[in-house]
């Protein structure tokens, strides 16, 4: 088991595979897109496959692939496979903006894939494109379909932006109704490749609940499962469920069993923080299976207690800047 110095179990790694994308969300990114990572400084999937196994056989139970987007990157469906094989993975799961996933969603079903988080920010077709600078919602919502008609889980991800997107916070909830998916809403948080920070965040948790609440007085909060990021709703007699993550706020950052793999290969240990250590570079040096593996325990030995203190021990090292698609959302 991996302990960090708080006593927590660290068990779950994101893998970030690619730092491009076929969006443009503007919570993320810039129009003309970030300064795209040269291929050779990524770290190739024969790499990650390996990293993956030794992180597998210290106690990293759960992965969630994500980017940048990661169907974007060629023989992504392949390397997928192979990570299902893992021995000793309980989990495998992708974050995704399901411009390209449908087509894939049969064979994720047939890998092990039980459960996908779905970028949608809003269900109306003019606002996602002002959101994403590309008019590819109808792709997204098939994408939607697919993975129901699979009996796959279905998160969506939908990020609350003052002044674009509130309104859309009914017509998504109202999705719950028929569908049995768990629509997410989260804090916007800086990562924005530097467009411009979130200085203050007006709609923060309490503001989503409070809006929600005003149409839906009736929402109940149910238990949530253990290291769930997200606060859980559901309006009785609905589907599905509703949760809240306080991705800015960062109210959960005391029961956190996550550590981070950027494309680049850099380790990080909280997403407000820096990167601890390059697991590429160990690769790439020579670095036996052994080493790989007390490299892993010395970074997770050494997570900051919260995001807010690892902002601060991050002053001054720009990451606030970087893009989403950079770190791995
Ligand atoms: N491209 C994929 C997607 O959009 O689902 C995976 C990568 S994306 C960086 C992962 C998640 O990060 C998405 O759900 C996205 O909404 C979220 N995200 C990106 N930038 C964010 C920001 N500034 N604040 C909050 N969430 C953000
Ligand atoms: Fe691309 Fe995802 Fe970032 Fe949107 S949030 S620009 S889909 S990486």
């Amino acid at each position: 088991m991996l302990k960090d110095r708080h006593g927590r179990t660290v068990n779950y790694l994101r893998l970030a595979v690619t730092d491009r994308c076929n969006l443009r969300c503007f919570y993320c990114m810039p129009e003309e897109g970030i300064d795209w990572l040269a291929r050779k400084e990524l770290m190739t999937y024969e790499e990650m496959l390996r990293l993956c196994a030794a992180f597998v056989k210290m106690g990293i139970e759960k992965i969630r692939v994500t980017g940048g987007e990661p169907f974007v990157r060629k023989g992504f469906m392949p390397f997928l496979t192979k990570l299902s094989q893992l021995d000793g993975l309980k989990e495998l799961t992708i974050t995704t903006n399901g411009v390209l996933t449908a087509p894939f969603v049969p064979q994720m079903k047939k890998i092990g894939i039980r459960s996908v988080n779905l970028s949608l920010d809003t269900l109306d077709r003019n606002r996602f494109f002002a959101i994403t600078r590309r008019d590819e919602l109808p792709q997204v919502l098939d994408t939607l379909e697919q993975l129901l008609k699979h009996n796959i889980e279905v998160k969506l991800n939908a990020v609350v932006m003052e002044g674009q997107n509130t309104d859309d916070i009914l017509p998504l909830v109202a999705l719950t109704k028929s569908k049995p998916v768990s629509v997410r809403f989260i804090e916007e948080m800086p990562f924005n490749g530097g467009e411009g920070h979130v200085k203050s965040l007006s709609w923060d948790h309490a503001q989503i609940l409070d809006t929600i609440k005003s149409a839906y007085p009736a929402i109940t909060k149910l238990v949530d499962p253990p290291f769930s990021t997200s606060f859980n709703y559901q309006i009785p007699g609905y589907k599905g469920t509703v949760g809240i993550i306080a991705a800015y706020t960062r109210s959960f950052c005391g029961s956190c069993n996550r550590i981070r793999l950027t494309p680049l290969g850099d380790m990080k240990t909280c997403l407000y923080g820096h990167s601890v250590l390059n697991f590429k570079d160990l690769l790439r040096a020579g670095a036996s299976e052994a080493e790989l593996q007390a490299a892993l325990e010395k970074a997770i030995s050494l997570k900051d207690a919260t995001g807010w203190e690892a902002e601060k021990n991050n002053a001054g090292q720009a990451s606030l800047s970087a893009s989403m698609a950079t770190i791995g959302g």
